[in-house]
């Protein structure tokens, strides 16, 4: 079955685009929501997180430590590569298996991911499609969804790769702009993956 990967930076909207696939009864696999439930429900993942981080990642109920691996991990390449040598391969596993349940009339999947690039994992897919917004828009949607401030953002804008470096490496554009209809490009795409 043909596999879409669908990335933008963050509060390009590729969760909103997603969204509209779904309208059309094309399945989406999030993968970094699947992302933060494997690494409580993944046995394996559980296991090599401790080993890495210390048995301190998890509190004794079983959820995440996510300030004690965020401190590890967030101003350290390092670190931050080992937790994704780790969380990567889950995800992938993840992402078989959830597979295996898609009826084959579906024509296409999609696999949303913010590091699709990033991560290697736009490999896996046939084709990709980047999402994107002038970075003004992206400041303010993510500024107002998640309350935190524009250097936050920054913050988190620095950890990924520039629009210019995606565009180099992605198949299919949507330009998510109040300007532009998301829905007409969304119909567009579809109409061309259902035709290849
Ligand atoms: P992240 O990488 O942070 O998860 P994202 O790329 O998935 O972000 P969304 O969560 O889809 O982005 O969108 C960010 C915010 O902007 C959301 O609050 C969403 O409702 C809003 N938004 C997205 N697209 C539009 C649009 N075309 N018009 C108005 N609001 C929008």
């Amino acid at each position: 079955m043909l596999k879409i990967g669908i990335t933008g930076g963050i509060g390009s909207g590729k969760t909103t685009v997603c969204k509209v696939f779904e309208t059309l009864g094309i399945p989406v696999f999030y993968a970094d929501t699947v992302a933060k439930e494997i690494m409580i429900t993944d046995s394996v993942l559980v296991a090599g997180i401790k080993d890495t981080f210390g048995e301190e990642s998890y509190f004794g109920d079983g959820s995440l430590n996510n300030k004690h691996i965020a401190a590890i991990v967030f101003n350290n390449v390092d670190e931050l590569a080992k937790l994704n040598a780790l969380v990567h391969p889950a995800v992938f596993r993840a992402f078989e298996t959830w597979e295996k349940d898609i009826p084959s009339t579906v024509p296409y999947t999609l696999k949303e991911a913010a590091l699709l690039f990033e991560s290697g994992s736009y490999k896996m897919c046939d084709q990709n499609i980047l999402v994107t917004s002038p970075m003004a828009v992206k400041l303010a949607r993510v500024m107002q969804r998640d309350n935190v401030s524009e250097a936050q953002v920054l913050a988190r804008m620095d950890k990924q790769f520039s629009d210019e470096q995606k565009m180099a490496m992605a198949n299919y554009f949507i330009e998510n702009t109040e300007q532009k209809s998301v829905i007409e490009q969304v119909l567009n795409l579809h109409q061309q993956f259902l035709n290849r």
